[in-house]
């Protein structure tokens, strides 16, 4: 057997270790005479499975205990209209509630496209610029409404490559962050956010969970004709038991969390995080054939854009990286080139086999 060092942006690598403890696990979970797959979600066995995943991920995040913790489907997608069902008011086709949005690339533009079925959409802040987006706004420039219901924003733009340096001060309005990209990826001080979601296929596990990390006060304030399912209160009361959970991909989450508890935690990510990112950049802005086009004060440590000198090579690039062991490399179709995502799953040796082969390529090729 031999594995890829594998660069997708979602679903992405699990960590070794993880998938060889499922592997080990999957026949018999710890003399049960099943697969975690085969459980009832009811039964004491997954109960302690659930419990342990969501007690460790309050652990390594240090999430304070007004915030539930709520394991979804529906991806981060759903929650694009999750949100303002449960934070606008009012009743669903009033339009008349108001939330702030960023609008810093991809996926927070789609955001604002969902929200706008359900309230007052205003965009704070806009960094398209020739159609790309590859910057943030500067830190305190952007004026919130303070009737705003919510302020949104996209802390990592996946598709881009851009990444905020900073949270928002939103003052007393809640700030609502779409960190499917870069939740675990570091520390943060999760009392900065009213709600915090992220799809698991990036940096929690597989697809098919939905993590969504929300302040009490928050719940129960969903419009009038909002869906059981789409109200967070179902899903607070219930303890993510109101209709069957994603039973499996919760338990392979907890797998993940815990191998990140192992490594040392959030502090112990951020700093390979940031070392892995830091010589992927230094490589491509030494190199005159590669570039990112992404302002360096805002660069993701998560998602790597990069474009070849000459585009008539990518093909020849993607196929060399495939024979070398390097993997779905092949850049966003809405900005072309290539897209390294390297999150906490990806060794320190994928990058440096990624920086070597791309020298190489340089050489033979530049
Ligand atoms: C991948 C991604 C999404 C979409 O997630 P789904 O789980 O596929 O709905 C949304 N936002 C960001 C920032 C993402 O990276």
């Amino acid at each position: 057997m031999s594995r890829v060092f594998n660069f997708s942006a979602g679903p992405a690598a699990l960590p070794q270790e993880v998938l060889e403890q499922a592997r080990d696990e999957m026949l018999d979970w710890h003399g049960a005479g099943m697969s975690v797959m085969e459980m009832s979600h009811r039964g004491k066995e997954f109960m302690s499975i659930a419990e342990k995943a969501e007690a460790d991920l309050r652990e390594i995040m240090a999430i304070p205990d007004d915030y539930k913790v709520l394991f979804l489907q529906g991806g981060a997608s759903s929650q694009f209209a999750m949100v303002p069902m449960n934070l606008l008011g009012g009743a669903v086709g009033d339009l008349s509630g108001r939330a702030d949005y960023y609008r810093t690339g991809s996926w927070s533009k789609k955001a604002i496209a969902e929200a706008k079925r359900f309230g007052n959409v205003n965009v704070v802040a806009d960094t398209e610029s020739d159609g790309k987006f590859t910057t943030v706004p500067a830190e305190g420039s952007v004026n919130f409404d303070s009737d705003a219901a919510y302020v949104h924003y996209t802390p990592n733009e996946t598709i881009e490559g851009v990444e905020f340096p900073y949270v928002p001060d939103t003052g007393d309005v809640p700030l609502v962050a779409d960190m499917s990209s870069t939740i675990l990826s570091r520390p943060i001080d999760v009392s900065k956010f009213g709600i915090i979601y992220a799809g698991a296929q990036k940096n929690i596990g597989p697809a098919g969970l939905t993590v969504v990390i929300v302040r009490e006060d928050l719940i129960g304030r969903t419009m009038d004709g909002t869906p059981a399912m789409f109200d967070y209160q179902t899903h607070a009361k219930a303890g993510s038991m109101y209709n069957t959970p994603p039973t499996y991909a919760w338990y392979l989450a907890g797998l993940v969390f815990d191998w990140i508890k192992r490594k040392g935690g959030l502090g112990a990510m951020a700093e390979v995080n940031q070392r892995k990112a830091g010589k992927l950049y230094a490589a491509i802005d030494a190199s005159g054939f590669y570039h990112n086009p992404v302002d360096p004060g805002c660069r993701s440590w998560m998602n790597v854009p990069f474009t070849l000198a000459d585009p008539a090579l990518d093909a020849t690039f993607l196929a060399e990286a495939k024979e070398a062991g390097l993997v779905t490399l092949k850049g966003h179709r809405s900005v072309g080139g290539m897209r390294a995502s390297i999150y906490n799953a990806m060794p320190e040796e994928g990058v440096d086999a990624l920086i070597a082969f791309m020298a190489d390529f340089e050489q033979r090729h530049g």
